[in-house]
This record gives C-alpha cells, sequence and structure tokens, in this order.
C-alpha cells in the first residue's frame, strides 16, 4: 500500500515538473508578443529622462505600430473543440492539452474574446495582443460536468468551465470567453442540471450558440424541416434563459445547402430565429471583422487538435501565424480605432468600421 501511495505521488510530481518544463519550453519558442518590444517604452530622442515607470501607463501613451505589428485587418482563429476528455481524439481534447493550449496561446501573446464581440467587431485588448475565440460543439459532458462532493455541486476541475476559469484566475488578463454549441434534449449530459448550467454560463459571460434542437443536417433537411431545427433550439434556450438572443450557428457536420437565406434568418411557429455568424468546420483563421473578406455567414474554424491536422490544425496556424506575422490580428490597444499598415488599407471594408476611425501608418 505504502509503495502504490509513494509511487502515485512521484508520478503526480513527474507530471507536474514535465508541465513545467513545458511551459518554460513553450516560452522560449512563443515569446511575449503582447508585451511591447524593449525599445518602444524609450522616450523619443530630445525628450526628458526622468519620466520613468509613469509613462508606461499614460493613456496617451505613444504606440509604436510599426514594432508591434499592429495590423486590425489581419486574420483571427475561431477555434473549434468538442469534447474534453480521455483519450486524445481527433474530436477529443484531453484535459492536460487543453490547459496546454491555453498556456500556448497566452504566451504567444492571444486573448480570449467572445464569438458575439467578434461580430460585433467588439475587440479591447492591449496593444500588441491578438484576439482569438473558443468554441465547443455538441454540448459534451467535458464541456461543463458537475461533481457531487458531500452532498455540494462543484464543477469538475477538469472540464473545459472549470479549466477555463482555472486559467483565468491565474492569468486574468487572459479573458474568459467561450462560445457552446449545443442541443438538445440534455446539453452537457446531466439532464437534472441542463438548467442550473446554462443559467450560470450566461451568467460568468459565455454564449449560448445554435447548434440545430437535434443536431439536423441542415444540407440534407428540407426549409421547413430546417427551420423547424432552427427555430426550436432557440425556443427551448429561451425557456431555460428567458430574453436570451441566440445569435450565432455552428453548422452540424459543417453542411449547409446552398441557398441560405432561411439558415440566416426565419421562423417556425412564432418563434424567430437569426444567425448574425455562421460557423463552418474547417480549416483556417477568419478574416477580420473589418476586413473586406469578412463573411458572417461563413466563418472558417481552425480544429483544436494535434491529430490529422493536415497542417490545418491550431499548433500549425500558431507557427505560421508567427512565422508570417502579417497576416496575423495585432491590437492598437484602442478599441475606438482600427489601425492597418498603410500598404493594407485597401483590406478595410469601411462601412464595416461601426463609428470606429480607420489609422494607417
Ligand atoms: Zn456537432
Amino acid at each position: 500500500m505504502k509503495l502504490a501511495t509513494a509511487l502515485r505521488r512521484h508520478s503526480s510530481r513527474i507530471k507536474q515538473i514535465a508541465l513545467m518544463v513545458t511551459a518554460l519550453l513553450l516560452l522560449m519558442i512563443f515569446p511575449l508578443s503582447c508585451s511591447k518590444p524593449e525599445g518602444s517604452a524609450e522616450p523619443p530622442a530630445g525628450e526628458d529622462e526622468n519620466r520613468g515607470g509613469e509613462q508606461l501607463d499614460a493613456p496617451d501613451e505613444e504606440i509604436d505600430y510599426h514594432a508591434l505589428g499592429v495590423n486590425e485587418a489581419g486574420e483571427i482563429m475561431i477555434l473549434m473543440y468538442h469534447e474534453i476528455g480521455a483519450p486524445e481524439d481527433i474530436w477529443c481534447r484531453t484535459p492536460d492539452n487543453f490547459r496546454k493550449d491555453l498556456e500556448t496561446l497566452y504566451e504567444a501573446g492571444y486573448r480570449l474574446i467572445s464569438m458575439n464581440d467578434l461580430l460585433d467587431g467588439k475587440i479591447d485588448l492591449p496593444a500588441g495582443c491578438s484576439p482569438v475565440v473558443l468554441t465547443f460543439d455538441d454540448g459534451r459532458g467535458g464541456q461543463f460536468r458537475y461533481l457531487d462532493e458531500d452532498g455540494k455541486q462543484v464543477i469538475d476541475p477538469d472540464c473545459a468551465v472549470g479549466i477555463l476559469e482555472d486559467f483565468h484566475k491565474a492569468h486574468p488578463d487572459f479573458g474568459l470567453a467561450a462560445t457552446f454549441y449545443i442541443f438538445y434534449e440534455a446539453p452537457f449530459g446531466q439532464a437534472k442540471h441542463v438548467q442550473q448550467k446554462l443559467s450560470y454560463l450566461v451568467e460568468q459571460g459565455f454564449e449560448i450558440g445554435n447548434h440545430c434542437y437535434s443536431h439536423g443536417n441542415l444540407r440534407r433537411l428540407s426549409p421547413e424541416q430546417a427551420r423547424r431545427e432552427l427555430a426550436l433550439q432557440v425556443k427551448r434556450t429561451q425557456e431555460y434563459l428567458p430574453g436570451y438572443t441566440v445569435r450565432s450557428l455552428a453548422l452540424p457536420f459543417g453542411e449547409r445547402p446552398a441557398e441560405m437565406s432561411y439558415i440566416i434568418e426565419g421562423s417556425y411557429e412564432g418563434t424567430a430565429y437569426r444567425n448574425e455568424g455562421i460557423l463552418l468546420v474547417g480549416a483556417n483563421p477568419a478574416p477580420s471583422p473589418f476586413s473586406t473578406t469578412f463573411n458572417p455567414a461563413a466563418l472558417p474554424r481552425v480544429r483544436a487538435s494535434e491529430m490529422d491536422t493536415a497542417g490545418m490544425g491550431l499548433y500549425d496556424w500558431l507557427e505560421r501565424l508567427r512565422d508570417n506575422p502579417e497576416r496575423r490580428y495585432i491590437s492598437d490597444g484602442d478599441p475606438a480605432t482600427v489601425a492597418v499598415p498603410e500598404a493594407l488599407s485597401g483590406q478595410v471594408d469601411e462601412s464595416r468600421l461601426n463609428g470606429k476611425s480607420l489609422l494607417t501608418y
């Protein structure tokens, strides 16, 4: 018995050390691009050297757009997850690998924004940071699970919600956002907890998205059947969350009909739906919401996996966007402006600025 306990302790210690080494390695591979490059904090020539640290926090602080590579017409990864659990699979990420994803994104300068914020072009990040959106399909049990601990309900620290909340506690500046694309009858399993879970998610600022009432294949269904699938999901969600607006749809199986008008908007037996954003299954980052190529009715996602990625998984794109930083959305730190390099100003759709001013450099 004693030997078994000692071995268990030993192996968990080894696990901890392995995690620390991984984190250190990641830090070396992905530099902290959110923080300002050393040179940019120096006062311009001829200015007083006496301004010290306060200058860094001044609201009118000069942003070195070139040094940060600011580009708010750049691409944004919308990550697609399904199950969080074991074993690791194409559609299943282990809790430790999900933690590794968050750590890697954080260290590489990514910060969470919600799907609705992406649709609204509401991207409020520090200069030098890049937005990333998390999406979870199918309402799998490992996304949100309650454990019974001495008669008390606690969130499983190994489910997606538990992991996200713990990570956010340790890294408040990472943000806390994700959209759960659920279908019914019992999203996340544990039928008796559906009400509690949906209420909790919305209270914490997470979002609920449409994934059809029963995961129907929208390409194969008649328009009438499709309207039913889309509207019943909204109706049931609003029964749990009165007044809640479901604003986006993740296409089940990634399938869509050629004619999209009734998928984007419609109603069935008195329940209306409007999908302002429609998410595909693969396989590349989405255009900036300010880009001429932004098409909210067909937003590509990146599969957060390391298996069979065919060069299109999360780590493939992290590498590609690191090596081609001009492709990546990099914030200027000012939500009221959309800043892009002069050469890319043609990529901005001014009708999408929504009151923001365009700044070229
Ligand atoms: Zn699905």
